[in-house]
């Protein structure tokens, strides 16, 4: 495996602003300083990775002194600095200058980059590469280009995993496939109970939290992430071998959720298909495949003459009118001081989850677990069209799953020509 390294914030504790003017190379790299900020574990992390053949690369922002100076003497290592992340033009030029990167990259599959921040895992979907995203402190303020101390901005950009410290980094690149999460992971034949965390709330009495099992990608990616898989749920022609597989993922998180808490969990419902949904009961099927000793009950119901689609409200606030208008919890179960597991196929603005824990919450339910099987990554595009100049977009055929690049047309919104390229 070839493993790119994030240097500051991933290698040494040196995210804060106090170190701002050496990585900028306006002063002098003090090394013994830095020294005492190299992160615990990261010394052995890296001669136990060589050790086991993996060649190891640190990919910078910084200034070349600086990087330079803490690659050579701390540890060891090559190295590119000012590699403008997450434009990928340098760290691409860099691979193909480098005999060893340069074939390797033939299959994106050896190679995983790892990083603190968004920038990170942005370079490395446009590298087609798999990403680690990295929590190895906690920042006490929010920087704005990074964005780090904002937690949802690198989630959202949708690294394909999550690592909190160097055991957890080793394991991953040990195990790449059984370290997926959950969905991404049965579609390689693998069983794994990893999740997105995206949100957890204590209450005085229990907690809510939301989780998704895969990543449904928006243009360039690894090859892991689900949009494909996303949008076969749609597909009135999808298998039951599908469906299968979709329930396994959640049969597989839950037997790790009802292992993990000391209270039972009291019922396990899903977000209820619409009369009008197509395929019909497109998520009862799924719901009815998923294993587990919870209960089963179908908690929410669809107002009968409900208007127009969750999808086609413009913004959140919208659509937490919509979910709250028409969508409403059965009176037949009480729910004081129930804990309660909600599966849904997709989580975009959150709206559906808040105004379904809201509701759950106001009938007097302890815990919530919303369970999303997707959730929608940020948009990363890198590619121009021949015939035009312009951005393309990376699309996905609805019917077969396959992907293609359009350099979309007014018709469809876009300033581009129309022109489409297989991939
Ligand atoms: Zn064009």
């Amino acid at each position: 495996m070839i493993i790119f390294l994030d240097l500051d914030g991933t290698l040494t504790h040196t995210a804060h602003s106090y170190f701002k003017k050496m990585k900028d190379g306006i002063a002098n790299t003090d090394v013994e300083l830095i020294k005492r900020y190299v992160f615990p574990g990261a010394l052995s992390f890296i001669k136990e990775q060589l050790l086991l053949g993996n060649k190891l690369y640190i990919i910078s922002d910084s200034h070349p002194n600086y990087v330079k100076a803490i690659a050579e003497q701390i540890f060891d290592l090559p190295y590119l600095s000012l590699a403008d992340k997450p434009n990928d033009k340098k760290t691409r030029a860099f691979i193909q200058s480098t005999p060893n990167l340069k074939e390797a990259f033939h299959n994106k599959d050896n190679f995983i980059l790892v990083g603190d921040s968004w920038l990170d895992v942005a370079l490395g979907r446009l590298l087609n590469i798999r990403t680690v995203l990295t929590k190895l402190y906690t920042s006490t303020e929010v920087e704005l280009r990074d964005g780090i101390g904002d937690d949802w901005k690198p989630m959202k950009q949708g690294p394909t995993y999550y690592a909190n410290n160097f055991n957890e980094l080793a394991n991953i690149i040990s195990n790449p496939l059984k370290n997926l999460l959950a969905l991404e992971a049965v579609f390689q034949g693998v069983i794994s109970s990893k999740v997105v965390k995206f949100k957890f709330h204590k209450h005085t009495n229990g907690f809510t939290a939301f989780r998704c099992l895969a990543r449904q990608d928006d243009g360039e990616c690894d090859r892991f992430a689900s949009a494909d898989k996303y949008f076969q749920i749609d597909n009135p022609a999808r298998t039951i071998d599908f469906l299968d597989n979709l329930a396994l993922s959640v049969s597989n998180y839950l037997k790790s959720v009802e292992a993990q808490n000391t209270f039972k969990w009291d019922y396990l419902s899903y977000v209820s298909d619409k009369k009008t949904t197509k395929p019909p009961n497109k998520m009862k099927q799924i719901f009815d495949l998923v294993k587990s000793n919870i209960p089963k009950v179908e908690l929410f119901e669809w107002d009968p003459n409900v208007e127009g689609k969750l999808r086609y409200q413009p913004d959140y606030k919208s659509r937490r009118e919509f979910i709250a208008k028409y969508l409403s919890t059965h009176k037949y179960y009480d729910l004081k001081d129930k804990s309660i597991i909600v599966i849904d196929d997709q989580f975009t603005s959150s709206a559906t989850a808040y105004e379904i824990s809201t509701q759950l919450r106001n009938r007097g339910a302890k815990n919530i677990l919303f369970i999303a099987l997707f959730y929608l990554i940020l948009p990363l595009s890198n590619k121009t069209c021949p015939k035009c100049g312009k951005s393309m977009q990376i699309k996905i055929n609805r019917d077969n799953g396959n992907k293609f690049y359009s350099c979309i047309p007014p018709k469809y919104r876009g300033e581009g020509c129309g022109n489409i390229i297989n991939i």
